[in-house]
């Protein structure tokens, strides 16, 4: 559907927890968070239910599984095979940190999930242990590789520009995007929880390594489900690059999606703390109609434009880590 300003809305991003199995620099505070308790979570019925309604009446018709870290709730599979089997979602995506993915890989493929985004923002151990708080790089190098075998389609790398990233792991991730037909997407960080982080390298940086390693990236909009992203291919590579800069380019006018918490808030926008309560209709017996009202009122409330690089802001009240990125 559209929204007050013309934008088609059909995109909607489901948080199954706000909890994870680790702490990045740029997501959560080193103190961690008060997890939601269980009772507060949407069930996976509860999201379906949602998820139809918002297909059938509502146009959407992509959702994506995120968190928190998806794979640490119980039995996400079985979520992604009720999604599956809503007649008006065309396309199931996830983004994981990757850490337990490769255990899950084949059931969620067999669940019908489409598309999967991996996090990896250096491949230097000790930079990595450090950026997400004691995670190991080995079990997201093999996610990887795995997501390619069981061809998800496409794979996506999200990798957020800190101080983690240095010259040698733009290198190494250009040889990836030669070898394996991934989408390696460089992401600006956005200052949106009370942690704050030193920024990393530039995107002009960023692409400069990328073109003194070897080619030209040359730009390419057919790049599959491209969403915000500005996309590049090198000549000869498997897969493509593409850059994502919500601080120095904001993307809004393009802006195509909802997003839901775990404790089932619509939020109209990422980066403002409007978010509207559908979780209590959703337990009142509520009506398609209801519900239906609820998703066209979220959209209807979608800012123009979010306003984190002009105007001072203390952080917003909840964590990445509690929306879902
Ligand atoms: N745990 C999963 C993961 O790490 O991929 C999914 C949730 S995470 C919040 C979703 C995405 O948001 C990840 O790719 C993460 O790198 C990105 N992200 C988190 N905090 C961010 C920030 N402050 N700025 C930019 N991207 C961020
Ligand atoms: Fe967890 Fe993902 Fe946030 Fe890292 S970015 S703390 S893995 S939710």
């Amino acid at each position: 559907m559209l929204d007050e300003y013309g934008r088609s809305i059909d995109y909607l991003r489901i948080s199954v927890t706000d909890r994870c199995n680790y702490r990045c620099a740029y997501c959560m505070p080193p103190e961690g968070i008060v997890p939601l308790q269980h009772r507060e979570l949407l069930t996976y019925e509860e999201i379906t239910r949602l998820a139809d309604v918002a297909s059938r009446v509502c146009g959407i018709t992509r959702v994506r599984i995120t968190g928190g870290e998806p794979l640490v709730r119980m039995g996400i599979a079985e979520l992604v095979a009720q999604l599956r089997a809503l007649p008006s979602i065309t396309d199931i995506a996830m983004t994981t940190n990757g850490s337990l993915f490769a255990a899950h890989a084949a059931a969620l493929k067999a669940a019908g999930l489409d598309r999967v985004n991996i996090s990896l923002d250096t491949f230097d151990e000790a930079r990595y242990r450090q950026l997400t708080g004691g995670g190991a790089l080995a079990p997201v190098l093999a996610a990887i590789e795995t997501a390619v075998a069981l061809q998800f389609q496409p794979v996506k790398i999200n990798v957020v520009l800190t101080a983690a990233l240095s010259r040698s792991d733009v290198e190494q991730l250009r040889a990836l995007v030669m070898r394996l037909p991934v989408i390696v997407r460089f992401i600006e960080y956005m200052p949106i929880g009370r942690q704050g982080i030193a920024p990393g390298l530039s995107v002009a940086k960023v692409k400069d390594l990328l073109e003194e390693a070897g080619g030209v990236l040359l730009p390419d909009e057919q790049v599959t489900g491209a969403g915000p992203a500005k996309n590049y291919r090198l000549a000869g590579a498997a897969g493509a690059i593409g850059f994502i800069t919500p601080m120095s380019d904001r993307f809004c006018q393009s802006c195509n999606r909802l997003r839901l918490t775990a404790d089932g808030r619509l939020k109209p926008c990422l980066l403002s703390d409007a978010e509207i309560n559908v979780r209590d209709c959703l337990r009142s017996g509520a009506d398609d109609d209801t519900l239906a009202a609820i998703v066209r009122e979220a959209v209807r409330a979608k800012p123009m434009g979010h306003h984190l690089t002009t105007s001072y802001h203390g952080g917003f009240e909840r964590q990445m880590c509690q929306i879902g990125g």
